[in-house]
């Protein structure tokens, strides 16, 4: 494979019920590249266009317009071999409880054509640590090997490209961290790995390059890094006694901060702002502190963030 750009999207669009009076811009002129061998994370909150999105390179959906290729090859005109390059995980945990992992990888080859002397069954079932539930029925299977089990079935046809969406809904915090590890030795393997996520510290321990989308649109693209710049913001919120104090002090720092009832909210930007000085201007205030607590910046405040500029 020559290229260096697994997938690249230009200008593209997908409106729902299109001509209907419940017609639903859900993508609205996406234009992105997927670097070949990274991780990448497509962002967004709830209803933002990531599954549309998904769905689109899967053939699931129709785009409304806009150009497609994967691996230099046109999405509309080499449909065929185009999907041979991809395997999606679909975010619902449906399997079919009687099979076992080994027979649903099985039948998944069968559907692909694989020719029996070319699967990799075992293989796959081991790369997922699923070898010693390859003959047990899928219902037996907690929902992080349910998980894995999907991934294995999207890999039956050795596809260069995974994409996964929302890979770790549903699955317990303890089997995350396994999951995350699984899918970075995807990756050390070679494949091109595509994630859906409305988690910020997903894509942060996983992905090279990420982007967000909000209301079908893309709001920012860049090196995981250079995103988290962008959150370079930390959220201070101070429970009062009585409004009785003077914020000058807040002002003369530049500091971004409001009153919300009997609270304080200051934001600030750690890598510009310590916070033992922020810690001298409330005392300075003469503010009567009655609880006080520091939050991480969300990828909420980011959207806020990236939308207000
Ligand atoms: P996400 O995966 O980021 O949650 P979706 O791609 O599922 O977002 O949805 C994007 C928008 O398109 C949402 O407003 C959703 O309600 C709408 N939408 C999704 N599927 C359909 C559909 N089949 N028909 C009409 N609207 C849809």
């Amino acid at each position: 494979m020559s290229s260096d750009v697994a997938i690249s999207v230009r200008g593209l669009n997908k409106i729902y019920s299109l001509g209907s009076k419940n017609e639903k811009l859900a993508l609205n002129n996406i234009s992105l590249k997927v670097q070949k061998g990274s991780i990448f994370g497509l962002l967004g909150p709830n209803g933002a266009g990531k599954s549309t999105f998904i769905n689109i390179l899967a053939d699931l959906v129709k785009k409304t317009s806009g150009h497609i290729d994967i691996f230099d090859m046109s999405h509309d005109e080499k449909l065929k071999d185009v999907k041979k390059l991809m395997g999606i995980v679909p975010q619902e945990l449906n399997i079919d409880p009687f099979f076992t992992p080994y027979e649903l990888l099985e039948i998944q080859a069968g559907l692909f054509g694989v020719p029996k002397n070319r699967r990799r069954t075992n293989e796959i079932l081991e790369l997922l640590a699923l070898e010693e539930k390859s003959h047990a029925y899928a219902r037996t299977l907690s929902g992080g090997m349910r998980r894995r089990l999907l991934i294995a079935k999207a890999m039956v046809h050795d596809p260069e490209i995974l994409i996964l969406d929302e890979p770790t809904a549903g699955v317990d915090v303890e089997l995350r961290a396994n999951l995350w590890a699984n899918i970075k030795n995807l990756n050390k393997r070679g494949k091109t790995i595509i994630i859906t996520t409305h988690y910020l510290h997903e894509a942060e321990e996983l992905c090279n390059d990420i982007a967000i989308i909000d209301e079908g649109k893309l709001i920012a693209k860049d090196t995981t890094s250079n995103i988290k710049s962008f959150i370079d913001r930390k959220k201070i919120i101070i429970s009062f006694e009585n409004y009785s104090f003077d914020l000058d002090s807040l002002t003369n720092l530049n500091l971004e901060h409001k009153i919300d009832g009997d609270q304080l909210i200051i934001i600030y930007k750690p890598s510009e702002i310590k916070i033992n000085i922020i810690l001298e201007a409330l005392r300075l205030s003469k503010i009567q502190i009655k609880d006080l607590s520091i939050k991480e910046t969300n990828l909420e405040d980011v959207f806020l963030k990236l939308i207000k500029t």
